[in-house]
């Protein structure tokens, strides 16, 4: 059994401190002193910082945290392969997840016992969206997200920033009148007026209300004239009018 705390760093960062038995690793330290108090109230050892890509904003506090804690750094590669990582009690499958940049993975624990799965998204996906494909083609942004599309529904999605509200809103304005997207919607506006966090989500919910991983649902195809086109294009079509939102 783990525990996942999310850490608001930067303006609209969110990091991850995951621990178990006493034992902790961080994922996307923007910054590092929310880690150091977070860790020094659990009384947890760091033993890693693991970063779903290298932008700034997901490793500004990486030096910082090894000077101070002696832990491991490690830094995704521009492989795209699947692979295991294992550092003390966690097993984490880094999935090669290229297009936002050519180095984003996403880390993933598996489910066990008493727990559901759990996926680091970084800026590849987002509640209800999808990070910019600064690299790669939209193709391979696809294929990227299509392999978290397929992890068990139940896992707990934990992403790289909060752009929750504006992708639901930006999600109503392809698709209106669908009324699980605008409960999405409601839900954002209500979580965002609390100040609340809005992670996480599931695979399951992101399977049925963000836009960007549903290139292939009839409906939506439909609503954008692209009944004929290939899921690639139908996501390259969406992801383009966000970049204009
Ligand atoms: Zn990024």
């Amino acid at each position: 059994m783990h525990t996942v705390l999310t850490l608001g760093t930067l303006a609209d960062n969110y990091t991850y401190v995951v621990e178990s038995q006493g034992e902790a690793v961080v994922i996307d330290p923007g910054e590092a002193s929310p880690v150091l108090r977070t860790l020094e109230s659990s009384g947890a050892s760091l033993l890693a910082v693991l970063c779903t890509h290298g932008h700034f904003d997901h490793t500004g506090g990486n030096e910082e945290l090894s000077r101070r804690t002696g832990c491991e750094v490690l830094l995704p590669d521009t492989s795209g392969a699947d692979r295991m990582v294992a550092v003390g009690p966690f097993e984490f499958t880094v999935l090669g997840t290229p297009g936002h940049s050519a180095d984003s993975v996403c880390f993933y624990l598996p489910k066990t016992d008493g727990q559901p799965g759990d996926v680091f998204t970084g800026d590849t996906l987002f509640c209800g969206g999808c990070g910019r494909v600064f690299t790669r083609s939209p193709e391979a942004m696809w294929a990227s997200l299509r392999k978290l599309a397929v992890l068990p529904p139940d896992t707990r999605v934990f992403c790289g920033h909060d752009y929750t509200l504006e992708n639901y809103e930006f999600a109503v304005t392809v698709e209106p009148g669908n009324p699980v997207v605008e409960a999405r919607l409601e839900e954002a506006r209500r979580l965002a007026a609390d100040g609340s966090i809005t992670v996480p989500s599931t695979i399951a919910a992101e399977r049925d209300t963000n836009v960007f991983l549903r290139a292939g649902d009839p409906k939506l195809r439909r609503v954008l004239g692209m009944e004929q086109a290939t899921d690639a294009e139908v996501f390259a079509e969406v992801r383009r009018r966000k970049d204009r939102f």
